[in-house]
């Protein structure tokens, strides 16, 4: 699903056949979950190929390696370089990128001094599917701010997400809603979220959740569609009698979501303000929309 025998990755300097490309098992990130990652998405344009909002995604990553202590050896623009080589190598336009930095031998739990650096793409489609998403809300709390930098992309943190979405679909669900270590709604497993009510837009401020790129670029979108957003802390009992409600992440996109808890929205998704944002998402990412919004 991932990779044949003619995929081509990029690890530690060289592009190199997926097949031949090994990581050891005595490495400080396999049993301790110390490493950083993204996802990132290339879409085709009548430009070409184009990686969406790479210098976001680096710079993310290059912070998650920060907070980590772990010393990176490439800046944003070489990685963005290295990306576009991944997909030119393997003739991809619609991708989904993953680089990974990942640390070598140690069983200390300290700063490690060898980093590796691998970056791989494949075609994927988009992660929740097409179908609006029944979603569960977890019994499963996002990661306390001061256990870990919830703010950074880090490999151990997933463990989080793994269990609120293996729970979520062992009880029939699609997709968990976790909430923040107060009881506030947060996030997904891998996306952010945002409800409407009476016309506007809420989502969770800075602070317990992952910044996405993709919920930055809602945001801006919202701004020019001159549709009001509240960055607000709130409970799931204000979900209750909200109107509609979508995921938005590199990998699901902008993704409607059908009901929390059994529980269906007032409007349906094609009036809701999500189905807006979606259409023009789309357009945004595919290149389609001469918007101020940045899209590279
Ligand atoms: N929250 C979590 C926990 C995630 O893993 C992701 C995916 N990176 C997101 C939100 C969405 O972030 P982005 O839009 O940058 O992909």
């Amino acid at each position: 699903m991932y990779y044949n025998d003619k995929t081509i990755v990029f690890l530690n300097g060289k592009f190199i056949r997926a097949v031949d490309a090994h990581a050891g098992l005595f490495n400080q990130t396999m049993h301790y979950g110390n490493g950083v990652f993204e996802g990132i998405r290339s879409y085709k344009t009548s430009n070409g190929t184009r990686v969406f909002k790479s210098k976001e995604h680096f710079e993310r990553l290059l912070y998650s390696a920060e907070m980590m202590h772990i010393k990176m050896k490439y800046s944003v623009n070489e990685l963005t370089d290295i990306t576009y080589q991944v997909l030119e190598k393997n003739n991809f336009s619609d991708a989904y990128i993953r680089p990974l930095v990942y640390l070598g031998e140690n069983m200390q739990l300290g700063p490690v001094n060898d980093v590796n650096v691998f970056v791989a793409a494949w075609e994927w489609a988009n992660y929740l599917g097409d179908k609006l998403t029944r979603v569960m809300l977890s019994s499963y709390q996002r990661p306390n701010p001061k256990s870990c930098h919830v703010e950074a992309k880090v490999v151990g943190h997933y463990i989080n997400s793994i269990l609120a979405t293996t729970e979520a679909k062992s009880k029939g669900y699609d997709e968990a809603l976790l909430t923040d270590m107060n009881g506030h709604v947060a996030e997904a497993s891998g996306a952010n979220f945002f409800y409407e009510k009476k016309g506007k837009l809420f989502t969770a401020p800075k602070g317990n959740i992952l910044m996405g790129i993709t919920r930055a670029t809602v945001l801006e979108i919202a701004k020019e569609e001159g549709i009001e957003v509240e960055e607000t802390f709130f409970k799931p009992e204000a979900l209750t009698d909200a109107d509609s409600a979508f995921f938005c992440g590199t990998a699901a996109e902008v993704a409607g979501i059908e009901s929390i808890n059994d529980r269906p929205f007032r409007l349906k998704w094609e009036d809701s303000l999500g189905r807006r944002i979606q259409v023009i998402y789309k357009n945004l990412v595919t290149g389609k929309l001469e918007k101020k919004i940045n899209a590279v």
